[in-house]
């Protein structure tokens, strides 16, 4: 066999293998990679979160810095030359939220200490009363006050932030003069309220969504907790678990912790889960490519079985036209040029001829039949016949056929009458002719063919009996399919078209029967056509319907 050859045949299984091996090797190494991105994703979980986390308290001190730098630095010379009446318009420019009161204490006249606070309505400064923010603001600003009594210098520029009472959060900015000397305080205390019902929320889910995505998933909690536990804010009232990720608020509101939690997975379940959806997702794929490359290799190696089939078919029926033609052709020249004037070679040749043109008429009608059995065209003249009587018919026929053979024809049956049956007698006939003409083709001359018409419960039998070469059981249920022949030893010598049996088991379904085959190799094989009685369901019609329907089905 050439290397051409050898491809052209296998074309198949090299297709299955070259879709089969890059598959496999994908799938192994799309489960190694999945292995890594599971312990890379759960690493990149962490991280996310905490930096969401960190995200939102840098948020949160963010807008307090830069309202404290917009609104606290106050010019120095409004304490040295006392007109601090003008922070008003400091504060009033700056223009901020969540202020709940600005404020400035002067100690230009030390040992006394003077409050302000800015009085938005009256855009003025006004003094301060004995209110809780008055007493707060001189408790916070104490320590610099103490150091402007002792003129200590004060070098750090930076923002303080106050928080001994819970209520009045509070961000000072010293002011000192040129000496570092601290001359006064301005401040603004934060609102609270706002700061937790409307400054807070919005943080959190603007910077969730950022984080995660929008809308923000469901599964992930944010909640702000005071040191005792107390939840003062939360995207969802669920009980906090242990192992949850937590930060405390680093520069206001440092009594509170942020805290997220998943509500139902841990990055490592969440990687997890990641991982066995997308590897159950692989396979599925996997599955539908193999599952579709299996059906197109099979549809693939059932055409090309066919095509080898249909050849087989041309070649053996030209074959199956041409002998028959040969041996009439030869017996007529015979005849046409008065070779033999014995009457009865001339007689024993016009059989000849006569049983040869059925056999043609025969191979010619089935190809017809086949062809308008395969378009859905063949039709059935349905009539009540007796099927002992239709087969006598045929067995007459075909007793002139084996006259001159080593044949013996044995009839069996009971001498009582049939029920009748609802039947295309034609197309009957055509099936037994199919039968009988098997029975001869294979088995050797000499043995005995065997027919009979029985009754059974509500069929009538007719079977075909031979003593030839038999069917392996393998082959007993592909032998009724078209173009099949059974491909070994004696059979192959013998030439056929490969549709008998499928036109008998097209014909006896379309009539609402069935045939059976019971054979063994080398003991011969018994077919029977089983055809329901006339007389069972009114005339056989709602019989024949379903039979019609289920042939046209298969
Ligand atoms: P063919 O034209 O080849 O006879 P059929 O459809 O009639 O086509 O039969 C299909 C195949 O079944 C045959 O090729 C043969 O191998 C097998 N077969 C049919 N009848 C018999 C039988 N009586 N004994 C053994 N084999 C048979």
């Amino acid at each position: 066999m050439s290397p051409r050859e050898f491809l052209k045949q296998r074309a198949i299984w090299i297709g299955f293998v070259a879709v089969l091996v890059p598959l496999v090797i994908l799938l192994g190494l799309q489960y190694v990679w999945l292995v890594n991105l599971e312990k890379a994703s759960s690493i990149a979980r962490q991280a996310t979160l905490k930096n969401y986390l960190e995200g939102v308290l840098k948020e949160i001190d963010n807008f307090y810095g830069r309202n404290a730098d917009r609104s606290l630095f106050l010019p120095v010379s409004l304490f040295l030359q006392h007109r601090l009446d003008k922070a008003a318009w400091y504060f009033e420019k700056a223009d901020v939220e969540g202020v709940k009161r600005f404020f400035v204490v002067d100690y230009s006249k030390t040992p006394r200490a003077r409050l302000l606070f800015w009085d938005p309505s009256a855009r003025a400064m006004m003094p301060a009363g004995d209110e809780p923010e008055a007493r707060s603001v001189f408790f916070a600003t104490a320590p610099f006050h103490m150091m402007a009594i002792k003129e200590a210098p004060h070098r750090a520029l930076a923002f303080t932030v106050d928080e001994k009472d819970p209520e009045n959060t509070m961000i000072l900015w010293p002011v000192t003069d040129e000496s570092y000397r601290v001359v006064g305080v301005a401040g603004m205390i934060l609102d609270h309220d706002w700061f937790l019902e409307s400054f807070l929320p919005r943080v959190v889910h603007r910077t969730l969504t950022d984080y995660f995505g929008d809308p923000a998933p469901k599964d992930l909690i944010v909640r702000v907790q005071d040191n005792e536990g107390g939840v003062v804010f939360a995207t969802d009232m669920e009980p906090v678990r242990a192992g949850d990720l937590k930060r405390t608020f680093p520069w206001v509101f440092t009594s509170y912790d942020l805290i997220l939690q998943s509500r139902s997975l841990t990055p490592e379940q969440w990687a997890r889960t990641n991982f066995w959806m997308n590897l159950t997702l692989s396979a599925l794929l996997a599955t539908a490519v193999l599952g579709g490359l299996v059906l197109s290799l099979r549809t693939a190696a059932r055409e090309r079985k066919l095509s080898e089939m249909k050849s087989d078919f041309v070649s053996n029926v030209s074959h199956e036209l041409r002998t028959p033609l040969a041996s009439i052709r030869v017996f007529g020249e015979f005849l046409g040029l008065g070779r033999t004037t014995d009457p009865a070679k001339i007689r024993e040749y016009g059989e000849y001829i006569e049983s040869e043109s059925r056999r043609l008429t025969q191979l010619i009608d089935n190809i017809l039949d086949f062809s308008k059995i395969e378009s859905g065209r063949k039709t059935y003249r349905f009539e009540i016949a007796d099927l002992a009587a239709v087969a006598e018919d045929v067995l007459h026929n075909f007793e002139v056929r084996l006259r001159h053979t080593s044949y013996r024809l044995v009839r069996h049956g009971s001498k009582e009458a049939l029920t009748p049956v609802y039947i295309d007698p034609d197309a009957i006939a055509q099936a037994v002719n199919n039968l009988l003409d098997n029975a001869v083709k294979y088995s050797d001359g000499g043995t005995t063919i065997e027919v009979g018409v029985d009754e059974v419960e509500n069929a009538v039998v007719l079977w075909v009996r031979d003593h030839g070469v038999g069917i392996s059981k393998k082959e007993q249920s592909k032998i009724f399919e078209r173009f099949h022949r059974v491909g070994t030893g004696l059979v192959h010598d013998v030439r056929g078209s490969g549709l008998g049996l499928a036109i008998v088991r097209h014909v006896v379904e379309a009539h609402g029967g069935r045939v059976r085959v019971e054979s063994e190799p080398g003991r011969g094989s018994r077919f029977s056509i089983y055809l329901p009685k006339a007389t069972a369901e009114g005339s056989g019609d709602e019989v024949r319907d379903r039979g019609a329907k289920e042939a046209r089905a298969t």
